[in-house]
């Protein structure tokens, strides 16, 4: 249904619509792909993922920072955050977007609030995943990204099979710890494959690599139960020790699996988001499975 993804993506990025969402708190079942508006109480949600046998990772949501000011609430965010986690001893590691922490405002502002949270994080023993967002922000994080992969040894970031250039990139990547993923913006051919199968078929070949090339830690970050199973056989076939790899996925999206998974003795990481900015990231998960209206259907019809 490329029509609703696009509506979809074009709504994610509605600057208005992301600040209304700000102020109304948690809505359209939101809470059930959200861990929570606060730290304490998205703590508790760690608590109850890493009960079942599963990790966690982090991301304070929230997009379009534009001013310094901004940024840096954001950055204090993440570090508290990190803080709580040590204080609490959850098992849980960070996940975050560059553009929240300064990328378009400045780039040695960026860099500077970057060094802070992995500097954070290090003296807590806590692994950071730089996350990719839209091909405009690309190059100057591919490019952040290695600076810090010079500095730190608890630093690690995202291939999207999407892009052309991660054939590439996966090898300059493959002894980092690193997740895999499909891709969730719309990006120009110049730059991304657009159809489904292509997309499929290059995400397969990248976990392959990264398997198998380096000794980098790999996180097969997707839903697709077909990929997970061909993935699986691929790993039984190379006799790839399960400590090498993860499957993750996003909070609250196909728990069943989630719960297979781990009870066929594989490594489940959960991607857990917390904050009031949900707007953009609810729209991103309507755009790529619109099916996903039905957690809004049954938010509605139950209150
Ligand atoms: P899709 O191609 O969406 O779905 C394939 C098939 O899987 C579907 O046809 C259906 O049969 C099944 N399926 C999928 N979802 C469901 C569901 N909810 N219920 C039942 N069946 C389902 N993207 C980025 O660009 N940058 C990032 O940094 C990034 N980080 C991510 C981190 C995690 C942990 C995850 C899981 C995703 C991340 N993504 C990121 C998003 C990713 O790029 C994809 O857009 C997203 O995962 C959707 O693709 P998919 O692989 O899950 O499967």
């Amino acid at each position: 249904m490329p029509v609703l993804r696009d509506l979809f993506i074009a709504l994610s990025e509605n600057e208005m619509l992301n600040d209304a969402s700000k102020k109304v708190g948690l809505k359209f079942g939101t809470n059930k792909v959200v861990g929570g508006i606060t730290i304490e109480e998205t703590i508790e949600r760690f608590k109850d993922i890493n009960s079942q046998g599963m990790s966690v990772t982090f991301d304070n949501l929230g997009e379009f920072i534009t001013e310094k000011s901004d940024a840096v609430k954001e950055k204090n965010n993440i570090l508290n955050m990190i803080q709580a986690i040590d204080d609490h001893g959850v098992d849980a590691s960070a996940s975050i977007k560059l553009t929240q922490i300064g990328l378009h405002i400045d780039y040695d502002f960026c860099v500077e609030n970057v060094r802070e949270i992995l500097d954070t994080a290090r003296n807590v023993n806590m692994f950071v995943n730089i996350d990719m967002e839209n091909y405009s922000s690309h190059d100057t994080t591919v490019q952040i990204v290695d600076m810090m992969m010079k500095e730190y040894d608890n630093v690690g970031t995202v291939l999207q099979s999407y892009l052309y250039n991660s054939a590439e990139n996966v090898y300059k990547y493959k002894d980092h710890r690193t997740r895999l993923v499909k891709g969730a913006y719309k990006e120009n051919p110049r730059v991304a494959l657009q159809k489904k199968d292509d997309i499929d078929a290059a995400y397969e070949q990248l976990i392959r690599i990264h398997l198998t090339e380096g000794d980098g830690f790999t996180s097969i970050a997707t839903h697709d139960h077909i990929i997970i199973n061909d993935m699986i056989d691929f790993i039984n076939e190379q006799n790839i020790p399960n400590d090498k790899f993860e499957f993750q996925m996003l909070y609250g999206f196909r728990k069943e699996l989630q719960t297979e998974l781990v009870e066929r003795g594989y490594n489940v990481c959960v991607y857990i988001p917390f904050g009031n900015q949900w707007y953009a990231y609810f729209m991103r998960r309507l755009a790529e499975r619109p099916q996903n209206i039905n957690l809004v259907l049954k938010s509605i019809t139950k209150d």
